[in-house]
Formats: structure tokens, C-alpha cells, sequence
């Protein structure tokens, strides 16, 4: 067994996920996280077949899908209710999709780091990193590793920190997130369990259960739409965007809403030295595939992969992970930036255009593709 250390920065499901990894494959490992207690952010998840994967190879995958939903299909429909297209899940030879809570993910991932032997530090911000291994606190205490993983998040400042270049786009759209309680009122009993998104000008509903008791919605609209009041839901304004949701946003008035602008991340290299970057950090993208979580952990076990095979040096291992994961991650994040032009186009021109566009397997496909990402390295 190898018994060298890794400082993995962030416990996000990045950095959990690839501190549990390190540790299930021998290495000592340390997870700085600068708040003071492991936090979820946001409210539901999209898991799929990918990060379902990274979650089983980490042992995570009971515990965090214990109570999850998984739906027959995802629908998109136009804001009146007529179905625009429609892809299956969930049955024989489809993808898997679980959604769930994301605070029962975070436990699971914190609980299989803990049982792998990671020795988890919060409130512990790290400041800096250097290619050689050194990670800064503070500017003052340091510590020294064979490996640092650096998955801070979309606002990063380690990368900031480093010699990488990079491009952050911040979108002009973003989503309100809430969970409300579920309820036999919002639909018939056969479009309940389903994953189902309303499109109506610049703004998206998408509705998705959860747990038996529990209905995460994602209300996507440009970042200034009036329809967004600080930490809550201007609710007559999306009732009468979406008049067939009337019931269920009622649901939404006393419900305190997550809000957050889409970003697009793009670094010129995911490592430097012993140093890597993944997850949001390196790879930022907007939601509309539901991936960001699932690339990142699918690159963090691939990472472990790599930089656990005997007779290899971390620096070289890093690049190999990158020349074998990058370009699935990038095409998935190319696929849904691209989705941000459906928000662009009116609906009497979006309507029968995702109408054929559901009727075309190659359009299906780019939707899915991502889910058939897996943390494969070739040596
Ligand atoms: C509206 C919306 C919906 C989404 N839906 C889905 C979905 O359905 N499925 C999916 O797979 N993905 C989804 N995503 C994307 C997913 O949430 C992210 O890709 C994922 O959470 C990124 O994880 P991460 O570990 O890279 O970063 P984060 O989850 O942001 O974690 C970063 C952690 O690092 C800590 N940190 C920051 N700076 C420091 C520091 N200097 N030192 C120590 N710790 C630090 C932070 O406190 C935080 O805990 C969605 C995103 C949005 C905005």
C-alpha cells in the first residue's frame, strides 16, 4: 500500500469524493474546509449513472441514495402543459438518474471520507498553493504533501494563487432553488414522479421530486428578473408565466429561496507541479444537464486512479488524468452552455423546434452522453 499524503482544499462533493478515494487507496489524507461545518448548498440533486458510479466506488452509493426518487422519464413541456419531448429513464438498458436531497449526498460523502480514515479540518481556509506541494494558511502555517487536490468551489481563489490561466464566464441567467413538501394536488398521479421542466419566455420551471415527501424546484430566469425578491419568489409573476402550476407555486410564498448566476469555468491546465484542480474550480458549468456534480466525481476518482498506480509521480499521473478526463468533461460543459440559447428564442419558435429536436437520437444523445462518463485512465 502506498502511505503517501494528500491535502485535498474543500469539502464539497468534490473534494469529499476525492479525499475518499485517496484514502480508500492508501494515501494519508488531510481535507481543509474554511467554513466551520460542512455545509449542503442548495437544495436537490440529479445523479446519474456517472456519479452514481464514483459514489459506489467510494462506497457511498447506499447511504446516499437511501430515500432517493427515481423517475420514469424526464419531460419538457411548454407552460400550458403540452409535452415537447420526452426521454426515458430508470428502466431496462436506460440511463439512471437518482435525485435526492443534497444534505443526505454531503453526509454520505462526510461518512465515507471518515470511515476511509480522512482526517477532515473546518474552518480551515487555505490561501495559497505552490507546484511543489505547499499549501498556505493564512499566508503564515503551511503544510507539505505529495499531492494537494484543490476543490474550492466556482469562486476559487487558489486558482488565483497559481501560474494557470483561466475563463470564467458569469452567465446572465441563474436559478432559484427551494424544496417545498409534495403534495397528490400539483399533478395527476402519473406525471407526479416524473422529472418534468416549463419553458415560457426567458423562464424555466423544473419540477422534481425528491424523497417521498419532498419536491425540489429549480425556477431558472435572468439574474434581474423581477420575478426573483431577494430570498423569496415573486409568486403572481411565475403563476402567470406557468397558469397550469398555480397549486404547487402557492406552495413556494413563505419558502426561502438559494439563488445562484450560472458559470462557466475553463482552466488552461486542470494541475501544475503536484497541484490539481477539479469540480467547479476547473470546470464550472451551467446546470441544464445536471452534471457539475457528476464530472466532478468522476474526475476526483479518476484522479485517485491515477495517482495511486505504482511507479509514477504525481505530476506525471496528474497529466495522463487530465488527457483521459478532460474531454468528456469539456464536451458535457460545451452541451450545456449551449442549452442557454433555449432561453433565448420565443416560444412560438423553441415549441416545435424542441418538439423535432426530441425526435432526433442525436439530440437525446448529447443529453446523455455525460452519463456514460466513467473514471477509466489508460496507462
Ligand atoms: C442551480 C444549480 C443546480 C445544480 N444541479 C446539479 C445537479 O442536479 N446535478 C449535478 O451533478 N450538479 C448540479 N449542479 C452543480 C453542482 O452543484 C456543482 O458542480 C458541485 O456542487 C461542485 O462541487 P465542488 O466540490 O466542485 O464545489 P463546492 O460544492 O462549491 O464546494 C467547495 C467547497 O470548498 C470550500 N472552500 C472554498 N474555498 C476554500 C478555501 N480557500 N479553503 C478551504 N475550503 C474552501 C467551500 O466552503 C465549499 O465547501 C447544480 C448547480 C447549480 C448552481
Amino acid at each position: 500500500m502506498d502511505s503517501r499524503h494528500a491535502t485535498v482544499i474543500g469539502a464539497g462533493i468534490g473534494g469529499l469524493t476525492a479525499a475518499s478515494a485517496l484514502a480508500r487507496r492508501g494515501w494519508t489524507v488531510r481535507l481543509h474546509e474554511r467554513q466551520a461545518e460542512i455545509r449542503a448548498v442548495g437544495a436537490g440533486i440529479y445523479v446519474w449513472d456517472n456519479g452514481l458510479f464514483a459514489l459506489d466506488s467510494i462506497g457511498a452509493f447506499d447511504d446516499a441514495t437511501y430515500g432517493a426518487h427515481m423517475g420514469p422519464a424526464v419531460e419538457a413541456r411548454t407552460h400550458t402543459g403540452d409535452l415537447l419531448y420526452r426521454i426515458d429513464i430508470n428502466g431496462a438498458d436506460r440511463p439512471r438518474c437518482y435525485t435526492l436531497l443534497r444534505e443526505r449526498l454531503v453526509a454520505a460523502l462526510v461518512r465515507s471520507a471518515r470511515e476511509s480514515g480522512v482526517d477532515i479540518v473546518t474552518g480551515s481556509g487555505a490561501t495559497a498553493v505552490r507546484p511543489d506541494g505547499t499549501v498556505e494558511f493564512d499566508g503564515r502555517a503551511t503544510e507539505q504533501s505529495d499531492l494537494v487536490v484543490v476543490a474550492d468551489g466556482v469562486h476559487s481563489r487558489l486558482r488565483d494563487s497559481i501560474d494557470l490561466a483561466y475563463r470564467r464566464i458569469r452567465m446572465t441567467q441563474g436559478a432559484a432553488r427551494l424544496m417545498i413538501p409534495a403534495s397528490p394536488d400539483y399533478f395527476p398521479a402519473e406525471d407526479a414522479v416524473k422529472h418534468l421542466e416549463f419553458f415560457r419566455g426567458r423562464r424555466r420551471l423544473l419540477y422534481t421530486p425528491c424523497t417521498p415527501d419532498l419536491i425540489y424546484l429549480a425556477l431558472v430566469c435572468d439574474a434581474d428578473d423581477p420575478a426573483i425578491r431577494g430570498s423569496r419568489l415573486d409568486v403572481p409573476l411565475w403563476q402567470h408565466s406557468f397558469p397550469v402550476l398555480t397549486q404547487l407555486l402557492a406552495a413556494t410564498s413563505d419558502i426561502r429561496i438559494r439563488w445562484d448566476t450560472f458559470e462557466y469555468v475553463r482552466m488552461s491546465a486542470w494541475s501544475r507541479g503536484a497541484v490539481a484542480f477539479l469540480g467547479d474550480a476547473a470546470h464550472a458549468q451551467p446546470p441544464y444537464l445536471g452534471q457539475g456534480g457528476g464530472t466532478a466525481m468522476t474526475n476526483a476518482v479518476a484522479l485517485a486512479d491515477a495517482v495511486s498506480r505504482p511507479g509514477r509521480e504525481p505530476a506525471d499521473a496528474l497529466t495522463v488524468w487530465e488527457r483521459d478526463m478532460r474531454p468528456g468533461t469539456e464536451r458535457t460543459q460545451r452541451t450545456s452552455y449551449r442549452m442557454r440559447l433555449l432561453n433565448s428564442v420565443p416560444d412560438r419558435v423553441r415549441n416545435p423546434l424542441l418538439t423535432a429536436a426530441g425526435r432526433v437520437s442525436a439530440f437525446t444523445e448529447s443529453q446523455l452522453a455525460a452519463t456514460r462518463l466513467r473514471p477509466t485512465i489508460n496507462t
